[in-house]
């Protein structure tokens, strides 16, 4: 059974390896087959294939409000 890691816009992840910039915290713009991050640092956007993505993800800063919404039980923060 092979984990499929559920990424969203809205999403913020935290990857393992920092943007040239020195920031490691990017957004989710766009997902798909490549999944689309803009850097919160310097704004420079990129696009990564899903497969390599799900391994760079060290944890995700916040969810979007549709990963929320699917995983329904979910915790509401605040
Ligand atoms: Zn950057």
């Amino acid at each position: 059974m092979s984990t499929v890691l559920p990424i969203y816009v809205g999403d913020e992840l935290e990857l393992k390896k920092p943007h040239p910039c020195g920031e490691n915290h990017w957004l989710v713009m766009g997902t798909g087959a490549d999944i689309r991050l803009k850097c919160a640092g310097c704004g420079r956007r990129l696009m990564v294939p899903r497969s390599k993505l799900e391994k760079e993800i060290r944890r995700f800063i916040a969810r979007g409000p549709r990963a929320a919404k699917e995983t329904g039980g979910a915790d509401v923060e605040g």
